[in-house]
């Protein structure tokens, strides 16, 4: 299949006429939410007073989403010159006290002192679904985007595992898993290495209409999701009731994902560090700025749509046509 002017000018279309529209395209969730009168992104609120850490979130995401994993063909093929490394945990799937491909939610726990106790917080991580989020807009293959409902998403079927997406994300949170995906077909030696996998907000469900995993698995009423300005509004009035703080609000310009804790966030985060609780796929709790108002990463971004719009396109077709001749549907 040729790439006709028509197809190439809108990323948006190219995705959808590809069927890989999941990207970019509005979601029937949204569509849900609009008929109901609301026009805006879904967020989720953590109250953190509540979560006594039990891992049932956990759980549920890890079997639920367990389909999506990656399946790596091996050996991995060698990289020339070697300077990505392979990153296989898919004989470690079992971990589940950080972020892996076979692991997208995880519990941290903190240990602080404040207000002359010792206090216990957990925290469920995950991607914070930005509003503006770097991974999607600096993604030079046009492999990650959001959705109208502020879902983020990476495709599989496109992702090469550059990992640009974990560079620029200030939490790190994408997790790439080496031996699976189109770079095996395109450039085993030289290209990506891999996929890379995060938190897609459990979009299938959303998209008709159902919640989250983690957020029906709780027995203990952590999570809630709903369009962002009344998340926005029930997190400002948790934290006015309990004293509390706001993690997710304003950081790197605002995300999808509001914590309410009665600790202040910078004294986690200081825990966590002391700790060793941070690291690697186990995101901080610090201040972040605006990634995109970053003078560069803006310059990149504005570069990067419509190249990348077209490059998720050719990579789609590609995949797809390399699945049909898999299912034997090919020449
Ligand atoms: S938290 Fe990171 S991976 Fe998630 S949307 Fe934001 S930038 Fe992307
Ligand atoms: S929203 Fe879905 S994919 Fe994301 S952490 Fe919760 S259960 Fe896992
Ligand atoms: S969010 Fe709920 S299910 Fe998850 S660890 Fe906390 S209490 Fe348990």
């Amino acid at each position: 299949m040729s790439l006709t002017k028509k197809t190439v000018l809108s990323r948006r279309g190219f995705l959808r006429a590809l069927g890989l529209g999941g990207l970019s395209v509005l979601a029937p969730a949204a569509v849900q939410a609009r008929a109901k009168g609301s026009e805006h992104e879904l967020a989720t609120l953590l109250d953190l007073s509540r979560c006594v850490g039990c891992g049932a979130c956990v759980a549920a995401c890890r079997q639920g989403n367990a389909p999506k994993f990656p399946e790596p063909v091996k050996p991995f093929p060698a990289m020339v010159p070697a300077r990505s490394k392979p990153e296989d945990w898919s004989e470690k799937r079992e971990v589940d006290d950080r972020l892996t491909p076979y692991n997208w939610l995880f519990i941290q726990t903190a240990e602080v002192d404040w207000k002359g106790e010792r206090v216990t917080v957990h925290i469920p991580r995950r991607c914070l679904h930005c509003v503006n989020p770097p991974c999607a807009n600096l993604c030079p293959w046009g492999a990650a985007g959001k959705q109208d409902n502020g879902i983020v998403r990476i495709n599989d079927q496109v992702c090469l595992g550059g990992a640009k997406c974990r560079d620029v994300c200030p939490w790190k949170i994408p997790q790439r898993q080496t031996g699976v995906g189109l770079y095996l077909k395109l450039l085993p030696r030289f290209g990506g290495n891999g996929v890379m996998y995060k938190c897609d907000r459990c979009h299938e469900l959303v998209a008709q209409g159902e919640q989250p995993r983690c957020v029906t698995a709780c027995p203990f009423g952590v999570q809630s999701i709903g369009p962002r300005p009344e998340m926005i509004e029930r997190a400002r009035a948790l934290a006015r009731d309990m004293d509390g703080y706001i993690y997710g609000l304003e950081e790197n310009g605002g995300t999808n994902t509001f914590y309410v804790s009665p600790v202040p966030f910078d004294l986690l985060d200081a825990a966590l560090a002391q700790a060793q609780a941070k690291g690697p796929g186990r995101p901080h709790l610090g201040t972040v700025a605006d990634s995109m108002a970053d003078e560069s990463n803006l310059a990149w971004a504005t570069l990067l749509a419509p190249l990348a719009g077209v490059a998720a396109g050719t990579l789609g077709l590609i995949a797809g046509s390399n699945k049909d001749k898999e299912d034997g549907h090919g020449e």
